[in-house]
């Protein structure tokens, strides 16, 4: 049983972060804000995909100017990620949802105070993004690119907002690396009520931030500690969500869609059970109602299986079992089972078992 921290709960416009919220998944398009239809076809497909929360890099005036147009038509909730020029948190403070900003190069406190007040006057939420490779220098210098570093940037920002009357704030502490990750946030959980945006940054290609998010963010929720987010892949926009998703499922922190059993397949297997799993998993993709199904390769384990599952196969040899809440409901030839095993699942999902 997991016990997660009591966050505060604040918006990013209808989507709640914190408290008793369900974790959400965030990702980012990789397009120029200015290029207004490349960035809103993203962000319908990261919608498609079961992204909650989108966030847009805004490197220049003529991005920040775009926000508007592309809040225009879209329906997730939109974050604007600031970097050096505060000028720009001003501007699309007017459009957006939420502004992250990594207090490490925004510069001087009182362009911090200016972007406070520009999102006071629009009630939206800020997110202090601290990155191990971008503290403040007094950090840097104090403690390396350390978590305790990263911590005492985002204790020194935390306050700082909080002096300001300012406490709509989520936190992130990301580092390359899981271990400083982790620790970062371990380190900062019991400081404060600030709901946390997790992330492992800069994770590398999908096989190796698959691997880091889920030690990493997997870690931090079993222990409790995650509101929101993020898996950084280098690679196509679906599969951060994708990655995200199963993590929150796996975790056990999230009940949705299939968890999926299946053998690894030995010297008894007599069919072909990679193949019929990985036709099970794309035609079952979009379904949400959590089930528990197995698709096992011999009759050794996947009776035994079958008995927990809402649906099973059982192959043999040229054939095999189709089988709901452990019950046999149909024997049939190999080329036949993920059909019948598919359509008893979508029976189930719609609640007709
Ligand atoms: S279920 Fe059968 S085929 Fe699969 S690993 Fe176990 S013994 Fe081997």
């Amino acid at each position: 049983m997991i016990t997660r921290y009591p966050t505060k709960k604040i918006y990013v416009g209808k989507v709640p972060v914190g408290g008793d919220a369900p974790i959400s998944v965030q990702s980012m398009t990789y397009t120029r804000t200015s290029d207004v239809a490349a960035t809103v076809e993203q962000i319908n497909r990261l919608h498609f995909a079961g992204c909650d929360i989108v966030r847009v890099a805004v490197p220049d005036e003529e991005d920040a100017h775009a926000l508007k147009a592309i809040k225009a038509q879209i329906a997730l909730p939109l974050v604007a990620d600031i970097h050096f020029n505060y000028r720009l948190a001003l501007i699309t403070a007017e459009t957006v949802d939420c502004i992250r900003f990594n207090p490490g190069n925004i510069g001087e406190k009182s362009r911090i105070k200016e972007i406070v007040r520009a999102c006071q006057e629009r009630n939206i939420p800020i997110r202090i993004g601290v990155n191990a490779g971008s503290l403040e220098k007094e950090f840097e210098q104090r403690y390396g690119q350390s978590a305790e570093g990263m911590v005492a940037s985002a204790e020194y920002n935390i306050k700082f907002l909080e002096d300001l009357g300012f406490t709509d704030i989520k936190v992130s502490l990301k580092a390359s690396d899981v271990q400083r990750t982790v620790s970062a946030y371990r380190l900062l959980r019991p400081k404060n009520h600030y709901p946390f945006h997790l992330g492992v940054t800069e994770a590398g290609t999908v096989f190796h931030a698959t691997i880091k998010s889920a030690i990493g963010l997997g870690t931090l929720l079993l222990e409790g500690i995650g509101d929101t987010l993020r898996v950084s892949i280098t690679g196509e926009l679906e599969e951060e969500i994708r990655v995200g998703r199963a993590i929150l499922k796996d975790s056990g922190v999230a009940k949705e869609g299939l968890n999926i059993i299946s053998c690894p397949t030995c010297g008894r297997i007599e069919a072909d059970l990679v193949s019929a799993v990985a036709q099970v998993e794309a035609r079952t993709r979009h379904i949400k109602k959590p089930l528990d199904v197995s698709v096992m390769g011999c009759v050794v384990n996947a009776i035994g299986e079958a008995k927990h599952a809402d649906v099973a196969i059982a192959y043999g040899k040229g054939s095999g079992l189709v089988m709901v809440k452990g019950e046999v409901v149909a024997r049939l030839d190999e080329d036949q089972l993920v059909d019948r095993f598919v359509s008893e699942v979508e029976k189930m999902a719609q609640g007709e078992e």
